[in-house]
C-alpha cells in the first residue's frame, strides 16, 4: 500500500452527502431550507407537518410558484438554483436561498418526495428520491405550488442519525425555526402541526406585533421599540415572560432569521441589567442594514451572518433594547442626543413607573401640584440660586443655598440624614441640597459588584458547598466552553464541573447567592464564553467584568424588600466605599436628588 494517498475527484453522491453534513444537521434544518424555498417561491401560505419531531417525517407544502417538470428534476442537482446566475449577484442577494444545495443535500440523506406544479393545466410532477438516487419522476395533478416530504432523515447515515435528540427536542428546534420565519414574514400564513396537534396557526397579518401575539398566546403585552443610526435600523418587540426561564431572542437580519451569539449576549446583558422580571421574555430584534454591510454567505445553512461594523451594530441593538425594557417597565427612557428624534409612536409607553414620576415632576412647565389658598404666600429669604431641578446626585461643593427656613437635620449617614425606606424600594434622605433618593437594588448591586471584583483580583472567595449539587443541562457548545471558564468561576466562589454529557454540576456557591441565581449566572457565562469562542486571550477580562455584573445583579436585594434601619445604614456605608457610588456597573444611576428649590417652586413657595 502506498503511503501517499491518491487524490480523487469525489463522486456526486458522496459530495452531496458531505454537503448534507453541513446543511442538514437535524429536522429543523430541513424545515428551515424548505420554508425558505417556499418563501422564495412567493407562497402566501406555508404548512409544515412533522412526525416524531421531524425525525420520521417533515412535510412542507406551499402555494408558491411551483416548478415545471424539467426544473423539478434539475432542482435536485447540486448547485442548481434559479436565484442567482452571476458572481455579482452574490453581493445583492434578495432571496433566502442562493446556494442551490439544499434540495440535493436533503435528498441525499432521506427518502424524499417532491410534488410540484407551476401550472395545473399542464399538470404537475412527482419526483421520488432515495438516498440521493432519483427513483421515479411521474406526472401527477396538483394545484399550483410545491410539497416536499422528507422521510427517515439520515436513514443511510446511521452515525448522523445517532446525534438526533429526542422528538421533543427536535420539535423545539423546528418550532424555533418557524418562529423566525413567521416573525420575519407576518404577511404569510403559517401552520405547524405535530402529528395531530396544531402548534401554530397564524393567519397573514399586517405586522410582527400581531404575529407575535398569534404565535405566543401568553404575549398579552407586547412593547415595540426602535432605534436607527448610520443607515442601520433596529425594530424590536418585547413580550415580558412570567419571570421564569431563559429569555429567548429571535434575531432577523435583513429579513433573514439568524443566530448571533454576540447579539444574544448584548440583549441578555440589557435584560439582566434591568433586574428581575424578564425571565421567559420573548424578544424579536429586526435589524435592517445596507446589504453591503452584512455578509450572509458565511455559513452553509445561512444561519449566521457577518457584520462589517459589528461594534456599532451591537451598540445600536443595546440602545434599542434599553428603550424597549424601559417602555416595558413603564419608564420613559431619557434619550441622548445621538438617538435622534423619538420614534414615531411605535413604542407603547406606559407611564406610571417611579422614574417616570420623578422625571415628569422635574421637567418644569407642568401644572403646580397644589393650587390651594392654604399654601399661600410665604416669604422666603436668601440669595437667588440657579434654577432647581432634580438631578442625578453628584458630590459637589456648589450647592445652591437654601432659601427657606427649612434646614436639613444632622447627617447620620454618608449621604445625609436618613428619613427611611419608601415603598420598601427606595431609601430617602435629606441633605443640604434637598431630598436624596437611593435605589436600593442598584445600590446593593454596586456594592456586590465591587466585592466580586475584588475576589476576582485575587482575594479569597468564600464559598459554601451545596447539600445537593445543582445540575444544569447544557448543550454541546456550552459543555465545551466550561473548562475555559472554570477558573474564573472558582475565583468568585462557584465550583462547577462537567458531569456526564450535557450536564454541568455546581458543587458550591458564594454565600450571598442562592442556587437559582448561580444557575442563571453560570448559564450566562457559558453563553458568553461560547460567543467569545473559547475565551481567547484578552477576553477573559471582559468575561470577568460580565460575571461580576451578572452575579451582583442576581444577588442584589430587590425592590419591594423591607430593610431594617440598620440594614439601610449598612447599605449606605457600603455604597460609599465602592469605586463609584453614583452609577451601577451597567451605568444606571443609583442616586437621584430633588432639590429644595424645585420642591418649593412646585409648591408655589417661590
Ligand atoms: P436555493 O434555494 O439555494 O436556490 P435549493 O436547493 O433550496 O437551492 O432549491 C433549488 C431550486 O429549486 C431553487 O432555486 C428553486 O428554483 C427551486 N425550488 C425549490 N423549492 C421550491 C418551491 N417550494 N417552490 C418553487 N421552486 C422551488
Ligand atoms: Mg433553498
Amino acid at each position: 500500500m502506498s503511503l501517499v494517498p491518491r487524490i480523487q475527484v469525489l463522486s456526486d453522491s458522496l459530495i452531496n452527502r458531505i454537503a448534507a453534513g453541513e446543511v442538514v444537521e437535524r429536522p429543523a434544518s430541513v424545515v428551515k431550507e424548505l420554508v425558505e424555498n417556499s418563501l422564495d417561491a412567493e407562497a402566501t401560505r406555508i404548512e409544515v407537518d412533522l412526525v416524531n419531531g421531524g425525525r420520521s417525517r417533515v412535510r412542507v407544502s406551499d402555494d408558491g410558484c411551483g416548478m415545471d417538470p424539467d426544473d423539478a428534476v434539475l432542482a435536485l442537482e447540486r448547485h442548481a438554483t434559479s436565484k442567482i446566475s452571476t458572481a455579482d449577484e452574490l453581493d445583492h442577494i434578495a432571496t433566502l436561498g442562493f446556494r442551490g444545495e439544499a434540495l440535493p443535500s436533503i435528498a441525499a440523506v432521506s427518502r424524499f418526495v417532491l410534488v410540484t406544479s407551476a401550472d395545473p393545466a399542464q399538470g404537475g410532477v412527482r419526483v421520488t428520491v432515495e438516498g440521493g438516487r432519483i427513483l421515479a419522476a411521474e406526472g401527477t395533478a396538483r394545484p399550483r405550488g410545491t410539497t416536499v416530504e422528507v422521510g427517515d432523515l439520515f436513514f443511510n447515515t446511521p452515525a448522523r442519525r445517532k446525534f438526533l435528540r429526542s422528538p421533543e427536542t427536535e420539535l423545539r428546534h423546528a418550532q424555533e425555526i418557524l418562529w423566525g420565519a413567521a416573525l420575519a414574514r407576518p404577511d404569510v400564513a403559517f401552520v405547524l402541526r405535530h402529528g395531530s396537534r396544531t402548534l401554530i396557526d397564524a393567519p397573514a397579518v399586517a405586522d410582527a406585533s400581531q404575529r407575535l401575539k398569534d404565535l405566543w398566546r401568553k404575549a398579552d403585552k407586547v412593547v415595540a421599540f426602535d432605534a436607527a443610526a448610520g443607515g442601520a435600523e433596529v425594530r424590536g418587540l418585547l413580550a415580558p415572560g412570567g419571570g421564569r426561564g431563559r429569555p429567548s431572542l429571535t434575531l432577523l437580519v435583513n429579513g433573514r432569521a439568524v443566530r448571533d451569539r454576540l447579539v444574544v449576549g448584548a440583549v441578555l446583558r440589557v435584560l439582566r441589567s434591568a433586574g428581575a422580571g424578564f425571565g421567559g421574555a420573548r424578544i424579536v430584534v429586526d435589524l435592517r442594514l445596507p446589504p453591503g454591510e452584512v455578509d450572509v454567505n458565511v455559513h452553509p445553512a445561512k444561519a449566521e451572518v457577518r457584520f462589517s461594523r459589528s461594534g456599532s451594530v451591537f451598540a445600536l441593538i443595546e440602545r434599542a433594547m434599553r428603550q424597549g425594557v424601559a417602555a416595558s417597565q413603564g419608564r420613559v427612557e431619557v434619550r441622548s442626543l445621538e438617538d435622534g428624534p423619538p420614534s414615531s409612536g411605535l413604542a407603547e409607553r406606559q407611564p406610571g413607573g417611579y422614574g417616570d414620576m420623578l422625571r415628569n415632576r422635574s421637567g418644569g412647565g407642568g401644572p403646580p401640584l397644589f393650587d390651594h389658598p392654604a399654601y399661600g404666600e410665604v416669604s422666603l429669604a436668601g440669595p437667588a440660586g440657579h434654577p432647581g431641578e432634580s438631578t442625578e446626585w453628584r458630590p459637589t461643593t456648589d450647592h445652591p443655598r437654601i432659601r427657606s427656613g427649612a434646614r436639613a437635620g444632622a447627617a447620620d449617614t454618608p449621604f445625609g440624614r436618613l428619613i427611611g425606606q419608601y415603598r420598601n424600594s427606595f431609601l430617602l434622605l435629606e441633605d443640604d441640597y434637598g431630598l436624596v433618593i437611593v435605589d436600593q437594588h442598584v445600590a446593593h448591586e454596586r456594592v456586590l459588584f465591587d466585592q466580586i471584583r475584588r475576589r476576582l483580583a485575587g482575594g479569597e472567595a468564600p464559598s459554601q458547598g451545596l447539600l445537593t449539587p445543582c445540575l444544569i443541562e447544557v448543550d454541546d457548545a456550552h459543555a465545551a466552553a466550561l473548562p475555559g471558564v472554570e477558573g474564573i468561576l472558582r475565583k468568585v466562589g462557584i465550583d462547577a464541573e462537567l458531569f456526564g454529557p450535557g450536564t454541568v454540576r455546581v458543587l458550591s456557591v458564594p454565600p450571598e447567592f442562592d442556587e437559582a441565581a448561580v444557575k442563571e449566572v453560570v448559564e450566562g457565562v457559558l453563553d458568553r464564553a461560547t460567543a467569545l469562542d473559547g475565551v481567547p486571550e484578552g477576553a477573559s477580562q471582559e468575561l470577568e467584568e460580565e460575571l461580576a455584573a451578572s452575579l451582583s445583579c442576581r444577588g442584589a436585594i430587590k425592590v419591594n424588600h423591607r430593610l431594617s434601619v440598620d440594614e439601610q445604614r449598612a447599605l449606605l456605608d457600603d455604597l460609599l466605599a465602592t469605586d463609584n457610588p453614583y452609577r451601577c456597573p451597567h451605568g444606571r444611576p443609583i442616586i437621584l436628588r430633588l432639590s429644595q428649590e424645585e420642591m418649593e417652586r412646585r409648591l408655589g413657595r417661590r
